[in-house]
């Protein structure tokens, strides 16, 4: 395991970032921190989340299934907001099912690769928090799948930190703690800001 570093001595504090999450509140569990200081530094590209949030509770019918979408998009839209402080940064929605991630190499993969490329360029990105390469859950293996694929425009390759293992995400003063992914089905956990 590499120990953490702090941001503040990293060589990429001044980065232009982007969180890759798969599950909306990964984002602010795995890095609330990161999100609040390089929002407030001006250096926060944006968040993206790879799934719909389907898979958090039973859904027995698809008007059940579209209410939990918009609940999970509303409290990761809140909970980016709270990080951020008002500057108007708001989660992006690949919406991906839940535990049903698509095949890489499939039309629904790239189609999410050429999303992604075209935030790397338009947002000038350098790095990307996401998740770390063989994570347990289908979901959180696929956004690390994903990262892999386009490059970034000013260096010709993202630099990646992983997110949920904690071991080698930039820190901004407070840790990243680790954590097991929620399984569908399971009992929800609602995120929470940085400081929790
Ligand atoms: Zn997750």
């Amino acid at each position: 395991m590499t120990p953490a570093t702090a941001l503040s001595r990293s060589p990429w504090q001044s980065a232009r970032w982007l969180v890759l999450a798969p599950h909306a509140d990964d984002e602010t569990l795995g890095t609330g921190a990161l999100i609040a200081d390089t929002a407030a530094r001006n250096r926060l590209a944006g968040v993206m989340i790879l799934t719909d949030g389907s898979g958090s509770h039973p859904c027995p019918t698809p008007a059940d299934r579209s209410t939990l979408i918009r609940r999970r998009r509303g409290e990761a839209r809140h909970a980016v907001a709270l990080l951020t402080g008002g500057r108007r940064i708001v989660p992006r929605f690949l919406d991906w099912h839940d535990a049903n991630p698509h095949r890489p190499g499939s039309a629904a993969f790239r189609r999410s690769v050429r999303q992604l490329a075209t935030l790397l360029r338009r947002h000038a990105v350098d790095a990307i928090a996401t998740t770390a390469a063989g994570e347990p859950h289908c979901d959180h293996a696929a956004c690390s799948r994903l990262r892999c694929r386009p490059r970034a425009p000013r260096t010709g390759r993202s630099r990646f930190s992983n997110m949920p293992s904690g071991a080698n995400a930039p820190r901004a003063g407070a840790s990243f703690a680790p954590r097991q992914c929620r399984q569908p089905g399971a009992r929800p956990r609602f995120a929470r800001t940085a400081a929790s």
